[in-house]
């Protein structure tokens, strides 16, 4: 058994540390983290430079890239053989609704999917680890992983974990929610004197959403959610088929 484990946060964060431990009681870990804080980079791959692997302890690499770059170089040059699950996380803050494209720690999952792994990311909705709530995503992910390895996740899916970081009244199987952020973007003036922009992204809410991640985190639930890679929308797909491109082809 072996399990290849990332995040987006860093190779020295306490939520990689914390799972990579539970997880090598399940067969031999390797992680492979980013060297620094990569949190919403999404998908981002690095192909306009070279990339460095430090081994900073035995099976553990640090890499000047993103999450998907460390899911690649895990899987194509550090790892011995492929793993047999990647999980990546406990990411230090909630990735639920909208979150899922921008997070480098479900698009780390997404990728390992992509190259036909079975892979999950799991986040802790807090500020800040602590002892008492990484416990619960711990134990929780040590699980999850146990039945993947024996249950298996179908072709290009993946699952998305939230764990609340209070007490926990469940487990919820969910559907990707709708999350709101304030659409700030601060303006400022470097000591230069010119202008530098900041997003900022903060949540103002989320659509109440029988079923959704973000309800379920509300009701302090473990949200588990199954996605696809494959975005085509089926419903509209049969829908645009009475559009007629032939008129345009005309045109063009
Ligand atoms: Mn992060």
């Amino acid at each position: 058994m072996l399990i290849l484990v990332t995040n987006d946060d860093g190779v020295r964060s306490f939520g990689l540390r914390s799972l990579a431990s539970a997880l090598s009681e399940l067969g031999q870990v390797v992680v492979v983290a980013p060297d620094r804080n990569r949190s919403a980079v999404g998908h981002a791959l690095t192909l306009e430079h070279p990339l460095r692997a430090e081994e900073i302890k035995p099976q553990v690499f640090a890499v000047d890239g993103t999450p998907t770059d460390c899911v690649n170089l895990g899987i194509h040059g550090l790892l011995p053989h492929r793993p047999d699950l990647v999980v990546s996380g406990i990411n230090c803050g909630s990735n639920m609704g909208d979150d899922v494209s921008y997070s480098g720690t479900v698009c780390a999952a997404l990728e390992a999917t992509l190259m036909g792994l079975p892979a999950f990311a799991v986040s802790l909705d807090t500020d800040q680890f602590s002892t008492e709530n990484l416990a619960l995503a711990t134990s929780f992910s040590k699980k999850l992983a146990q039945m993947i390895i024996q249950k298996g996740l179908p072709d290009e899916t993946f699952l998305n974990v939230n764990i609340p970081s209070g007490p926990c009244s469940g487990i919820q199987l969910t559907r990707q929610g709708k999350r709101h952020y304030g659409e700030s973007v601060v303006c400022n003036q470097d000591p230069r004197g010119r202008n530098y922009y900041w997003i900022g992204g903060s949540e103002v809410g989320f659509e109440d959403i029988p079923g959704s991640d973000c309800n379920a985190l509300q009701q302090g639930a473990i949200s588990v959610t199954p996605l696809r890679t494959n975005m085509t929308n089926e419903k509209t797909y049969a829908d645009m088929e009475r559009w007629s491109f032939d008129s345009i082809v005309g045109v063009i």
